[in-house]
């Protein structure tokens, strides 16, 4: 639409124009014109008298009642009046005023295309003054009628050049406009979807159109919002369909307007960046779980070199205060142990280094056939002479030969499991170690007569920093549990523990059996 049409049709929705009344070919000192205008008291109407033919016809659509002045049947005036009654914009009753008496001239004269003729003479009566009233307030009500179906039709013709999908209600909430690409949407509601509905009808007839119903969630809020035709809503129709309402108030109370947008495209978007939020965060979750590991693992290994350096020093420093009194067997003693620590170090730190725990902060596993038993029989051995006053007893043979296991996962788990009943069995030097295939699975049990953990707290012993109440003044971390389980649940396998307080303890390893 052009912008000089589009000023147009605004005006024009603007324009009331008072209704007229108009006079034509009063001509004997406007008599007619004067004695009506006197009836017209406390009426907001113009009264007017064209001069000429062009202005009666220019005035005629604005008009509420039209008179025409006409004494006989072919007075050229009568043209005008068919011309004014075949107009279909001018809604005022024509009505012919004649000096004439004979009937049979009036009623050729009415015949004219008149809807009423007047005689001079009853101009001044009661019944006339009825009659005139009567066809002013009716020609004022269709003059209304008129002009608002006019609007409509202007506003209309500017509303159906937008090419967007909207629906009008007027201000008494009743529809007034529907947009062609709203009429679509909804194609099955077209029948109710016509001016005049009200808004509730309309609602209901969209929402079952829509397959909601009463029981859908979504009914709620679009009823809400169809019944207070305020705010925004987004609804979430079949595949992945979502669409936006917005509702806006016009100026002056005249409606609402109220706009539907496809936002399927924008939601998509949404979901989408809403899944790699989700992936980045997992992702983060994971990292932060690789290096919460680590420093599981770093604090732990660090940890379990301080027994043996304490070892060392305490022997390098009796050698060194008491060398001139020992006798050679004791400093051979002394020694071996020193060299047991030692192997024990370097054994310990050739696990951490190759370990890609150091390099990439993750622990991969790396399964490859190993004979178990022996590895348990060593660190059991290694074990011994950390701790002398321990006896180990190992129960090994229902073991295959091979097994395919991760050696540095299974050297710190088993490792940490044995220093731990060592370290909480001061009392009772007893430790004992069995492993066996049982079914699918391999189960290695540490069992020792130690402290032993109150039950309410076992839970909690594989949680990191974790010590027992039984603990008491027996150093340690709260550390190498949960490290512990950790690897072992890396390894598809579980660590759990079966404790009495003043009895002793059983960790129990269960590894999946795969050669
Ligand atoms: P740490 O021994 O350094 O404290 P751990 O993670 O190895 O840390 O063990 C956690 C807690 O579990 C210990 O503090 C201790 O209370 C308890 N615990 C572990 N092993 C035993 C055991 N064999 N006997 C009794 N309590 C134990």
């Amino acid at each position: 639409m052009a912008q000089d049409e589009d000023l147009r049709v605004l005006v024009e929705l603007k324009k009331k124009p008072v209704p007229a009344i108009s006079v034509f070919g009063d001509t004997d000192g406007k008599a007619v014109a004067k004695l009506l205008w006197s009836y017209l008291g406390g009426w907001e109407v113009r009264l007017i008298t064209p001069e000429d033919e062009d202005l009666l016809r220019h005035e005629a659509e604005n008009c509420a009642l039209l008179f025409i002045v006409i004494n006989t049947p072919d007075d050229p005036k009568v043209l005008i009046s068919r011309i004014l009654s075949s107009d279909s914009d001018v809604v005022a009753d024509v009505v012919a005023i004649t000096r004439t008496n004979d009937p049979e001239l009036r009623l050729k004269i009415q015949a004219q295309g008149f809807d009423n003729i007047i005689g001079w003479d009853q101009l001044e009566t009661e019944e006339f003054r009825h009659l005139f009233y009567h066809k002013l307030r009716k020609g004022i009500v269709r003059l209304n009628a008129r002009i608002k179906e006019k609007e409509y039709k202007s506003f209309q013709a500017y509303l159906s050049a937008a090419a967007d999908a909207f629906i009008v209600f007027d201000q008494d909430r009743k529809l007034f406009f529907v947009s062609r690409l709203f009429r679509e949407a909804y194609p099955k509601s077209a029948e109710i979807l016509i001016r005049g509905v009200p808004v509730q009808r309309a609602f209901e007839a969209m929402a079952e159109e829509m397959g909601i119903n009463k029981d859908d969630p979504q009914y709620k809020t679009i009823k809400e919002f169809w019944l207070t035709l305020a705010g925004q809503m987004e609804l979430e129709l079949d595949a992945g369909h979502n669409v936006r309402m917005t509702a806006v108030a016009m100026p002056d109370g005249q409606g609402t307007i109220v706009s539907m947008t496809d936002i399927s495209d924008y939601k998509t978007q949404e979901r989408y960046l809403a899944e790699k939020q989700s992936a980045l965060e997992s992702a983060l979750e994971s990292e932060q779980e690789a290096s919460n590991l680590q420093k599981q693992f770093i604090s732990m290994v660090s940890h379990e070199f301080r027994t043996p350096l304490a070892i060392i020093d305490g022997n390098a420093q009796m050698l060194q205060r008491r060398q001139n009194e020992m006798k050679p067997e004791d400093v051979m003693k002394r020694t071996k142990t020193i060299r047991s620590a030692v192997s024990r170090l370097v054994h310990m730190m050739e696990a951490v280094l190759s370990s890609n725990m150091l390099k990439t902060g993750r622990l991969d596993v790396f399964p490859e056939p190993m004979n178990l038993a022996q590895m348990i029989q060593e660190l059991c051995d290694e074990q011994a002479d950390l701790a002398k006053d321990h006896q180990f007893e190992t129960k090994l043979d229902q073991l295959p030969q091979l097994l395919r296991l991760d050696r540095k996962i299974m050297t710190l788990v088993i490792t940490n499991l044995l220093s731990n009943a060592v370290k909480y069995s001061q009392q009772d030097p007893k430790i004992a170690i069995e492993a066996k295939k049982e079914g699918k699975n391999i189960i290695i049990c540490v069992t020792d007569n130690g402290v032993g953990i109150p039950s309410e707290e076992l839970p909690q012993v594989f949680n990191r920093f974790y010590r027992a109440s039984t603990a008491g003044t027996i150093p340690g971390t709260g550390l190498g549990l949960s490290l512990a389980r950790e690897l072992v649940q890396l390894h598809g396998g579980a660590i759990d523990v079966i404790s009495e307080v003043g009895k002793g303890s059983i960790f129990r390893v269960i590894l999946p059996y795969t050669t």
